[in-house]
C-alpha cells in the first residue's frame, strides 16, 4: 500500500513543566530546525510548532491543519530580543504589555521586519507575536532557534486542543512529534491585541481582558467591532476570526436569561428533538444540571467559576462530536472576565444560534 509511505510516525513524548526533559526537548528542537513539525503545550491551549523563519516550515503547518494559508500564524518567542528581530517600529505599549502579562496568555500585532517570511503571515506585513509562559513551550522555543510559528494544534474547524489525546485525533501520522504535558491551564486561545494603528485594539478576546490592558496602559483600549455583532457587514481584522472556527457537528443553540425560563426553554427543546429521534447533547452548570434529562448533560463547572468553564468548553464540544451528537444547546454563561472569551467562542461554535428567553 504505497500510500503509507507518505505518512510520518508521529511519536508522542510525556514531560512535565516541574522536571522538562533536556534529551527529548533537544529531539524536538533538532525537528523544528531541520524543518518538520512539533505539537506541545501551552498555558492556553496546543500549539502546532514549525520554525516562523523557514517558509516551507509554515507551508507545512498550513497543510497539516487544512487553514487557508491566507490565516496567519503567531510567532512564539522565549525573551523580549527576539521582538527587535522579528517587528519594526516597536511603540511603547509594546514594552509595558510585555512587562506586565510575558510570558503568558497575550499575543502582540507589530509592524514586520523583512527576517519573516510572507507564508508566516499570510502574506500580511504585520506579525503576531507572543510569548508563552508554558515551561516546556519555552524550552522548546529556545531549542528551535527563537521562533517557532505556531497556530493552535487542531485541524481547521475543530475546536482548539485542551490536551494532547485532542492533537493525536486531529494530526496523528501528519506531524513528527507531539509533547504531551497534560491538560492546559486556560484551555482558549491567546488575547490578541493590534498595536500597529495607534490606539491598541482587541481582535481576539482571551484571559487578558480590556481592563486588565487599560489598567498597565493607563489609557483606552478598543475592541474590534466584528466581535460584538453578529454581522457587522466588516471583516474582522484578525482573518482567522472571520472563519466559523471550534464548529461542533451538530446543530448548536445558545440560550440568554434568567435561570428558570433557560432550564425550562432548554429542556423543551431537548424532548421535542429526542422524540423526533435526535442524539441531544446540554452544556450547563452544576447548579442546573439536575434540571434536565438528555442523551448528555455536561456540566461545565460551577456558574460562578469562569475560568473553569473556559477550561472545559472544547473538551465538551469535542467529546459531542465524538458521540455524534445531533443537536447541541447550552446555557450561556457568565461574561465576567474571561467569562467574555467563553461566550466569544460559544457563540462563534454556535454559528451565532441564539435564543433569548
Ligand atoms: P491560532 O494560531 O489558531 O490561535 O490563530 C491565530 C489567530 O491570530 C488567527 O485568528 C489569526 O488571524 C490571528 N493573527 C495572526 N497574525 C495576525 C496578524 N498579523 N494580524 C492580525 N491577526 C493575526
Ligand atoms: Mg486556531
Amino acid at each position: 500500500m504505497s500510500w503509507v509511505l507518505f505518512m510520518t510516525v508521529t511519536k508522542v513524548a510525556v514531560l512535565t513543566e516541574e522536571n522538562v526533559d533536556e534529551g527529548i526537548i533537544k529531539e524536538a528542537g533538532k525537528i523544528l530546525r531541520t524543518g518538520g513539525l512539533v505539537a506541545f503545550p501551552t498555558e492556553t491551549v496546543y500549539g502546532l510548532g514549525g520554525d516562523a523563519l523557514q517558509k516551507e516550515s509554515s507551508e507545512k503547518i498550513y497543510r497539516a491543519k487544512g487553514r487557508p494559508s491566507d490565516n496567519p500564524l503567531i510567532v512564539h518567542i522565549c525573551r523580549w530580543e527576539a521582538v527587535e528581530k522579528i517587528a519594526k517600529e516597536i511603540p511603547p505599549e509594546a514594552e509595558v504589555l510585555a512587562e506586565n502579562f510575558w510570558p503568558g496568555p497575550l499575543t502582540m500585532i507589530l509592524k514586520k521586519s523583512e527576517t519573516v517570511p510572507a507564508e508566516t503571515t499570510g502574506g500580511l506585513s504585520t506579525v503576531a507575536i507572543r510569548m508563552p509562559q508554558n515551561k516546556i513551550a519555552l524550552a522548546l522555543i529556545d531549542a528551535a532557534g527563537g521562533y517557532v510559528a505556531a497556530p493552535s494544534a487542531n485541524v481547521s474547524g475543530k475546536p482548539s486542543p485542551t490536551m494532547a489525546e485532542h492533537v493525536e485525533e486531529d494530526l496523528e501520522g501528519k506531524i513528527e512529534m507531539i509533547l504531551d504535558g497534560g491538560t492546559v491551564g486556560i484551555g482558549l486561545e491567546s488575547t490578541i491585541v493590534d498595536l500597529t494603528e495607534g490606539r491598541p485594539v482587541i481582535l481576539r478576546p482571551g484571559y487578558i481582558t480590556k481592563e486588565m490592558l487599560e489598567a498597565v496602559l493607563k489609557a483606552e483600549v478598543d475592541v474590534d467591532k466584528t466581535l460584538l455583532e453578529a454581522d457587522s457587514g466588516q471583516a474582522p481584522r484578525a482573518p482567522g476570526m472571520k472563519y466559523r472556527h471550534y464548529a461542533p457537528k451538530g446543530e448548536m443553540t445558545v440560550v440568554f436569561g434568567q435561570v428558570r425560563d433557560v432550564t425550562c426553554t432548554i429542556q423543551g427543546l431537548v424532548r421535542e428533538k429526542m422524540l423526533a429521534g435526535e442524539k441531544v447533547g446540554v452544556i450547563c452548570t452544576e447548579e442546573t444540571k439536575d434540571f434536565y434529562s438528555a442523551d448528555f448533560v455536561v456540566s461545565a463547572g460551577t456558574g460562578t467559576d469562569e475560568e473553569m468553564i473556559a477550561r472545559r468548553l472544547y473538551g465538551i464540544l469535542r467529546q459531542f462530536d465524538r458521540d455524534e451528537v445531533t443537536y447541541i444547546y447550552s446555557e450561556a454563561f457568565s461574561d465576567r472576565g474571561i467569562g467574555q472569551a467563553v461566550m466569544n467562542r460559544l457563540l462563534k461554535a454556535a454559528g451565532y444560534h441564539m435564543i433569548e428567553t
